[in-house]
């Protein structure tokens, strides 16, 4: 067992221990930098709009934007044409003389500067997709506006620079005012497989039918606020949005014989859905699985017609900072109620036949799961409906609607690595509504502050889902890898969101990985989980910064962490602590009868040296021993360590100059280790010592990253112990993403490796349910018209 008292007598530093400090120690060394400084200029300072705390401050403000949007679908040419009426409300206390509205659609105009300003190189291979991307010019994309105009009223002054657009305004708009006005644009819907992009249609050659997901669909405002004045920063395809909140009518006019989902309520389900339809959904919204209210039987009916007239859908949506909507004829739509805090929600998903079996069966229920598992560690789900729809997309986020990739093999069968994408796909995308469609950070600027926050979550969901879940980030030792790699190849986590490297990694994999080993490592599940709480109450439905996020997190835990910001989040340090070596100790008794036969054993257990070796074989005989016996005296006799009366009585009288505690002391027969530990990586992380004794027992130390405040490079840590030591091993149960385990370990341990022998040849994909069809039945077959149960 560790001796804990004395531990601590020898962690109070050895300046605070006299009997150590005789020689001059690492511990009172620096190594020059000052890891645990706060962060001081890096942070913005604290104003009245936002608090030092990390909360919204006594005059914090956001604006607003309220849109009634009328959009026509085109399935001839795949095109939208629409008019909005934008009403803006300057809740700012500044006079403002212009608006910025953004106009992502133009990503793919002719002038994008996406494109002119896309990097490539060139293969000696090239995939015809590969060619058909560099090669897009003949898409004639991005807003065509038609008009900016006052609403009723005369037509507004405009500039359009590339993804942006600044409508001058009549007159200068007055704190707590509202302007509305109108635009008047279409655009040409892209190919989203062929062109990439966050909306877009898929073509299914089979059945000749499109399927639309449409966002970034509407020129919408910019986000004004005290951080940036106007984020105006173009649109380059990474950097997400910055939208404001507001309420939004919308109106979609498509084929009538389409399935229209989309952010919000629908307002006039007797106009567009069947007297069964509304049945359906009317069972859906209390049945416990999902229900099918158009059946795959019936979609695949619907995708050999063609209907001529249209309908139009009328959706409302409350407080959100967005829009999106998904139609094709060609859609299965099932659903299920559920209630969060006595609130009735109803997640749905909209999937082709193509998704099936996998969506029936998994879709719904990981919205379902989503909205529970987040709400308990954020805020409650306050939203009418949550979405999930299937298309070409791999995975993108709206308010209450999002488009997700994944599915199975047209027989029917699928990988593991389908089923647990298409979950996991959905768990973070429906995740999205928490970060940043509620918790509205600022995506132009900072990826990790939607991606990173969201995939922690979804970890967490995850391993909620499941036992043991193959999650494929957060979990520190799936980081290891990228913080492993050249520093060059990365950026840190504070870059903005279109000068970052490998987004992935750096994004969505190490900021969740960092809040991961707070919660589990550094502040503790219970400290973790309130402030992370704390940070969703204070910012839902407003605006936080990375400054906002940080504070809040300390100041609601009471542990600080500006070392650990400072680390993860600012620079690429990677975690590799090392174990340099360790020093033992016993205490020497001084009774001569215990410490001569220690060094008699110790004398014993010397190793002969090979010249004495070979001597004992060559030399026969020495002089002394044989020929000249005479030439011995006292010497060739006298053992210096054979215990004598005198030794015995001088130990005697020492010990009585003792007090009884520390003859106790004497006798203890304690272990003291001096354990040299190095910061190989760079970043300060706390030190996770697992200790094993001699009978096999083991036993952890935790110490804080603080361990690293005077000098960040080298320290020693004194351990005491009442069993002999056999083994130390920093970190066994991988909690720091340490990039080198190969140090970890004293005395150092053999890992086995293996190499693969191999002939070229392509290793076939896995597919189990393919090789082992009776083993794995697909829970309903996919040319089914039952999709997940239910009525149908
Ligand atoms: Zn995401």
């Amino acid at each position: 067992m560790l001796k804990n008292i004395l531990l601590l007598l020898g962690s109070v530093g050895l300046s605070a221990a006299p009997l150590l400090a005789q020689t001059p120690s690492i511990q009172n060394t620096n190594s020059g930098t000052d890891k645990f400084a706060q962060l001081g200029t890096e942070l913005p300072t604290p104003n009245t709009f936002r608090t030092a705390s990390g909360a919204p401050g006594s005059q914090y403000w956001q604006q607003r934007a309220d849109y009634d949007i009328n959009v026509r679908l085109d399935d001839e040419k795949q095109a939208i044409s629409g008019t909005e009426d934008i009403t803006y409300t300057n809740l700012s206390p500044d006079v403002l003389t212009y608006l910025w509205v953004q106009l992502d659609q133009n990503i793919y105009a002719e002038n994008s500067m996406t494109t002119s300003t896309q990097t490539a190189d060139l293969q000696p291979r090239m995939s015809f997709g590969a060619m058909d991307y560099l090669a897009r010019a003949d898409f004639d994309g991005g807003y065509k506006i038609e008009s900016v105009k006052q609403k009723g009223g005369k037509a507004l002054s405009h500039v359009v620079n590339h993804t942006m657009m600044r409508v001058d305004l009549p007159q200068p708009l007055q704190p707590k005012q509202s302007f509305t006005f109108s635009i008047a644009y279409r655009y040409n819907i892209n190919d989203q497989p062929k062109l990439g992009g966050r909306s877009g249609y898929e073509y299914f050659p089979e059945d000749k039918n499109y399927l639309y997901e449409i966002a970034q669909f509407y020129p919408r405002m910019a986000v004004y606020d005290d951080v940036n004045g106007w984020q105006h920063k173009q649109f380059l395809g990474s950097g997400e949005f910055a939208l404001p909140f507001g309420n939004y009518k919308v109106s979609i006019t498509a084929p009538a014989d389409h399935v229209v989902g989309a952010t919000g309520t629908l307002q006039n389900p007797d106009q567009v859905l069947s007297a069964t339809q509304r049945k359906r959904l009317a069972q859906a919204t209390s049945a416990n699985k999902p229900v099918v209210i158009v059946t795959q039987a019936e979609a695949e009916q619907a995708e050999k017609g063609r209907a001529k007239g249209t309908k139009t859908w009328n959706f409302v949506a409350k407080n959100v900072r967005d829009f999106a909507f998904a139609s094709s004829r060609k859609f299965i739509w099932d659903a299920m109620g559920l209630k969060i805090e006595g609130k009735p929600i109803v997640a749905m998903s909209y999937y082709p036949k193509e998704g099936n079996p996998l969506w029936g069966q998994y879709s719904t229920e990981a919205v379902a799961h989503t909205l529970k598992t987040y709400s308990k560690r954020t805020i409650p789900y306050q939203y009418p409906v949550a979405i999930s729809v299937h298309g070409s997309i791999g995975g993108m986020e709206y308010p209450m609607l999002s488009f997700n990739g994944y599915r199975p093999e047209k027989d029917g069968t699928y990988s593991a690595s389908t089923k647990y994408g298409l979950i996991s796909v959905i768990i973070h995308e429906v995740g999205h509504n928490f970060f940043p469609m509620i918790v509205n950070s600022d995506e132009r600027q900072w990826t990790w502050m939607d991606e990173g926050l969201n995939t922690f979550m979804q970890y967490l969901s995850e391993q909620e889902w499941e036992r043991n879940y193959p999650s494929r980030r957060g979990e520190p030792a799936k980081i290891v890898d990228y913080m492993r790699m050249d520093k060059s190849l990365q950026t840190p986590i504070m870059t903005n969101s279109e000068s970052v490297l490998q987004l992935g990694n750096n994004a969505y994999g190490k900021p969740a990985t960092g809040l991961n080993m707070l919660r589990e490592t550094i502040m503790g599940r219970e400290l973790f989980d309130y402030a992370f709480q704390e940070y969703a109450r204070r910012w839902a439905y407003k605006h936080p910064t990375p400054a906002d996020f940080f504070r809040t997190m300390e100041d609601a835990s009471g542990v600080d962490l500006d070392w650990f910001w400072r680390g993860w989040f600012y620079t690429n340090d990677r975690t590799d602590l090392a174990i340099e070596g360790v020093k033992w100790y016993t205490v020497d008794s001084k009774n001569p009868e215990i410490e001569n036969a220690r060094k008699r054993q110790e004398l014993n257990a010397e190793p002969k040296t090979l010249s004495q070796q070979r001597n004992l074989q060559d030399i026969k005989r020495t002089l002394v021993d044989n020929d000249k016996p005479g030439l011995k005296d006292f010497y060739n006799s006298y053992d210096p360590i054979a215990t004598t009366e005198a030794d015995k009585q001088r130990y005697q009288q020492y010990v009585k100059t003792l007090k009884p505690e520390q003859q106790k002391r004497l006798n203890e027969g304690l272990h003291f280790y001096e354990v040299g530990l190095r910061n190989i990586g760079g970043l300060v992380m706390p030190v996770i010592v697992q200790m094993t004794y001699e009978d096999g027992k083991q036993e952890i130390v935790n110490i804080p990253a603080e361990i690293w405040r005077r000098n960040n490079e080298q320290v020693t840590k004194v351990f005491v112990t009442d069993k002999p030591v056999v083994a130390f091993t920093l970190d066994p149960f991988l909690q720091t993403a340490d990039t080198d385990l190969s140090n970890n370990a004293y005395p150092r341990k053999l890992a086995p490796s293996r190499f693969e022998l191999f002939e070229q040849q392509q290793r076939p994909q896995s597919n189990p349910m393919q090789t082992q069809p009776s083993a794995t039945q697909p829970a309903v077959p996919a040319s089914s018209g039952a999709t997940g149960g239910g009525t149908n």
